[in-house]
């Protein structure tokens, strides 16, 4: 099956975390998405691989998500080599998806900014015919970044997901092993802090605040995007 949207995470939830609300945007318009996470995050302090699949099943389930893939490539251990890309590539050529939502880089977590440069060149080299992977090649024409953990910097966009904001909150809580769930027993970590969990909202409402709603979702390109008109200044009378 093919998506017009893939969105990639390098841990099962970064997808939730980031861009959660604008992916349940893009399928409640009729969009088809993707979720490709790279590892299964076996190194996470919480949760067993099996449990954080079926949070990753419930999380894509409830952002109507159309397919959702694990590429298996190591925790802790991601780096922009031949070999992770052309783990990703068959990915890619299979999915064909028009737009990529990627990771940011200069993340906090290493891996984070390492996927960032990981994906945006394995998406380059799924487009040349030479790499021979069995699938037609693809690259994708347009790709956008998210970030995991806030905003360091500022972003080229931020999408209005005022509507959608409960559900990203709804796809999250699907992770009961990760995040703040006083019923769970394990590790205090950082992402299962009620303070983490607080800011999920406090970073979205000060997004928001950015572009005059209430909750907003950051974006950012590697360089200018092409429009027709700059929004606000189509279909004037
Ligand atoms: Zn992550």
């Amino acid at each position: 099956m093919t998506v017009e949207i893939l969105a990639i995470g390098t841990h099962p939830d970064d997808v939730e975390v980031g861009i959660g609300a604008l992916v349940s945007k893009l399928t409640g318009a009729g969009r088809s998405v993707g979720i490709l996470d790279l590892t299964l995050g076996e190194l996470g302090s919480r949760g067993t691989v099996p449990e954080r699949q079926a949070e990753a099943a419930e999380g894509a389930r409830i952002l109507g998500v159309a397919s959702r893939v694990n590429a298996g490539l190591p925790d802790g251990e991601l780096a922009n080599t031949c070999e992770q890309q052309r783990t990703i590539i068959p990915y890619i050529r299979t999915l064909r998806p028009q737009v990529l939502l990627a990771p940011m880089r200069d993340d906090r977590h290493p891996d984070h900014h390492a996927a960032h440069y990981l994906v945006r060149d394995a998406n380059y080299f799924a487009g040349l015919v030479r790499i021979e992977t069995g699938q037609a090649p693809h690259r994708t024409p347009l790709v956008y970044y998210y970030r995991v953990y806030g905003e360091s910097d500022t972003p080229q966009f931020i999408v209005d997901v005022s509507e959608h904001f409960e559900t990203k909150l709804a796809a999250i809580r699907a992770f009961s092993s990760q995040f703040y769930n006083p019923d769970y027993q394990g590790p205090p970590t950082f992402i299962a802090s009620e303070k983490f969990w607080n800011s999920i909202r406090t970073n979205a409402a000060s997004l928001g605040d950015r572009i005059g709603v209430a909750y907003g979702e950051a974006l950012y390109a590697d360089g200018p995007v092409k429009v027709d008109m700059p929004p606000g200044l189509e279909n004037m009378e």
